[in-house]
């Protein structure tokens, strides 16, 4: 019964890969009987924005997809209205002390160390680097120095990398859809950013700790994230934490092959959900192109529990042409 998660980053919309992403989660879950839990992924924006938060809950909750610990919905609304914290443990924001106490371990160990090279490359750790965000690997021009020569920078000037010096054997693991995967992490990936001078966690750090706290066993995630996971699993290792099975969804690009995107005309959910749309439709365009429906015929994920498999799924991106966003308007 392996525990599994949906993690929205409420930083605008939901899009049809998002869809496909959290109906396998959902599937792998529900086909095996476990637990979901629903973590809002909100450390890159300034604060929870509400609408964007709500949006993407209501979106899930559109296309038939639930879970079983999270923020409640659609109380969700109401309590933040009422001022109230919309269930605490499972909201990014309001976990900063628990991946600062983190830090502060992996700095006593000497593990990560301030880094005043690339303050473009801080701003955007935050974010998960999904496809052509990967950011380059760091040369180690900072890596000589101490964890404690951050006390004589100026704050906003530096930020904290992770050492993957110390990772000289080979880190892999066998994905649920991609198969076996392989690395040697220093040459390929580099020293990554893991918290902003003020603390501020990396996406790397965040969803590390988040996914051992709540006890998650499989993430199931796009594949443009497989370069994160090495990182990932390298942290799982240095904190000597179990890490979670991985399953890896290939992504919806769009006509020109790149990661479906704004550029590619809207497609956003709320947009499908607000014209009355049938998510049936959408689940079963998604279910098709996953491998897991013969056919686009309208359906509930409900009724993909049954034949859920992980071998039927599609190893290959799938395109998302425009004429099935248009065809589900009209
Ligand atoms: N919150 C991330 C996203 O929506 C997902 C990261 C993950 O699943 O690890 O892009
Ligand atoms: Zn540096």
């Amino acid at each position: 019964m392996p525990k599994g998660r949906l993690a929205p980053s409420p930083t605008g919309a939901q899009h049809p890969g998002n869809a496909r992403t959290f109906l396998v989660a959902w599937l792998a879950a529900r086909s095996s009987r476990s637990p979901l839990v629903c973590r809002i992924e909100d450390i890159d924006s300034p604060r929870v924005k509400l609408w964007a938060l709500t949006q993407a809950l209501d979106d899930l909750a559109w296309l038939g997809l639930d879970w079983d610990e999270g923020p409640p919905r659609p109380g969700v609304r109401a309590a933040m209205e009422a001022g109230d914290e919309p269930g605490v443990p499972f909201v990014q924001s309001q976990r900063l002390a628990r991946y600062r106490d983190v830090l502060a371990e992996l700095k006593s160990r000497e593990l990560i160390y301030p880094c005043t090279c690339s303050r473009s490359e801080a701003s955007q750790a935050a974010s998960a680097p999904h496809a052509g965000h990967e950011p380059a690997v760091y040369p180690g021009t900072c890596a000589g120095r101490f964890a404690g020569e951050a006390a004589s920078l100026p704050e906003g000037t530096y930020c904290w990398r992770f050492r993957m010096a110390g990772f000289r054997e080979p880190i892999g693991w066998q994905d649920a859809i991609a198969g076996l995967q392989v690395a040697s992490l220093p040459g390929t990936l580099g020293d990554f950013v893991i918290a902003k001078a003020d603390g501020t966690p990396s996406y790397q750090l965040a969803v590390v700790v988040d996914d051992h706290d709540m006890g998650i066993e499989q993430v199931v995630r796009g594949d443009d994230l497989i370069p994160s996971t090495f990182r990932q699993l390298a942290l799982y290792q240095t904190l000597g934490w179990q890490a979670p099975g991985f399953a890896h969804v290939p992504l919806v690009k769009g006509p020109d092959g790149l990661r479906l995107a704004k550029r590619h005309g809207d497609s956003r959910l709320s947009i499908l959900r607000e014209a009355g749309v049938d998510p049936r439709r959408v689940i079963g365009w998604l279910a098709r192109s996953l491998g897991l429906a013969e056919e686009a015929s309208p359906i509930t994920p409900g009724e993909l529990i049954e034949t859920f498999a992980w071998e039927k799924i599609a190893k290959d991106p799938v395109m998302f042409p425009r004429e099935v966003w248009e065809g589900w308007l009209r």
